[in-house]
């Protein structure tokens, strides 16, 4: 099957070429892709016997709502997607002052073994194709009838052990032509893949990166996150610096406060040393529940936030949005279903 979902308006104009038709129906295709078509029915002013052609060449797929589930605590809404292959994913919508965000997967599970994070669990079963990671934007949007401007790729998945069908999706998602999110208007989080990172660094584009950090001290981050035994703490930060240096964008690093685990007033005086003078935000993240793991969330949270504040590191706590349908970070799972 062609997957004309992830192409950009250039590679369609030329497939639409190659199948005998005027370039302009590869920004018509686009657009509708843009726009949520579900069906090649729905694309109207394309003729009859071109669309017969697409079908002909594996048609166009599209997400299917299996489940929807809005929080009564806040409204945010979490949707599970059943794409084409049976194989189900999870996608959030969360409200803010500033706009809706929505939280986006990046593959089918993940192979990154994070000992707190449901998202690992099961490993990982395959990597979304761009055009699938822009479905979850583009359909949440329809279905939910509310206007997304921020996009955060924080959901299944390690999104630089996907990289090229990321770094495609950015094009597409970021593209005048289609739905045109701004670059400083995406997120993207990594548990800390540092050729990944000097790669995105070469790009220089100017969406917000963030590092899972959640531990100052290799012994303390391997055992939470086996990529750490990988790429420990020490080269980490360093390709952090580099990245800042490069792009002139500043890091935000992620903190899951463990009860008993990293969240001691030691945790919080290496973390300020080892972040010290390099501009990051600090996200502190109460730890959310995964029945999976017996790890229990910090008590200490606001005397954590106060000491780096008081070290001089930017610090804030994260909302906890959705916690009551598990909406909430680490708590998104995939799911197999029968088709
Ligand atoms: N794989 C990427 C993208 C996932 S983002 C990454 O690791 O960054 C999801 C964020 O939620 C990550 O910072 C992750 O470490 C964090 N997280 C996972 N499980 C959590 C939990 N139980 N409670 C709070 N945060 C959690």
């Amino acid at each position: 099957m062609t997957d004309l979902k992830s192409m950009t308006p250039q590679e369609l104009s030329a497939w639409c070429k190659d199948q005998g038709q005027p370039a302009f129906r590869g920004k018509q295709l686009f657009q509708w892709f843009h726009r949520g078509a579900a069906s090649l029915e729905e694309m109207t002013d394309l003729p009859k016997a071109f669309r017969a052609q697409i079908a002909a060449s594996g048609g166009i797929s599209a997400p299917v709502v299996e489940r929807k589930q809005v929080s009564k605590q806040d409204g945010t809404i979490k949707y599970l997607w059943r794409l084409s292959d049976g194989n189900c994913i999870e996608t959030v919508l969360m409200g803010y002052h500033h706009g809706n965000s929505v939280c986006i997967s990046s593959q089918v599970g993940c192979a990154m073994g994070c000992s707190f994070c449901a998202s690992t669990v099961g490993g990982r079963v395959r990597n979304l194709t761009a055009g699938e990671l822009l479905d979850q934007v583009v359909f949440t949007q329809k279905d939910s009838g509310q206007p997304i401007s921020n996009i955060v790729l924080m959901g299944i998945g390690e999104p630089l052990d996907n990289y090229d069908n990321v770094r495609r999706f950015l094009t597409l998602v970021n593209h005048p032509e289609g739905i045109n999110i701004g670059m400083r208007h995406i997120s993207l989080s990594t548990c800390g893949l540092i050729p990944g990172i000097q790669r995105l660094a070469q790009e220089g584009l100017q969406l917000t990166l963030s590092v899972s950090l959640h531990a100052p001290d290799d012994e303390t981050r391997s055992a939470l996150m086996p990529v750490n035994r990988v790429y420990p703490v020490a080269a980490l930060l360093e390709a952090c610096q580099a990245y800042f240096a490069q792009t002139g964008r500043r890091i935000s690093y992620e903190y899951a406060l463990i009860d008993g685990v990293n969240d001691t007033p030691r945790h919080a005086k290496l973390l300020g040393e080892r972040l010290a003078g390099s501009g990051a935000h600090v996200n502190l993240i109460p730890l959310n529940d995964v029945a999976e793991s017996p790890l229990k969330p910090s008590r200490r949270v606001a005397a954590f936030q106060k000491q780096l504040l008081e070290g001089g590191l930017n610090a804030t706590v994260r909302r906890r949005l959705g916690s009551d349908i598990d909406a909430s970070c680490g708590q998104l799972r995939r799911k197999a279903m029968q088709i």
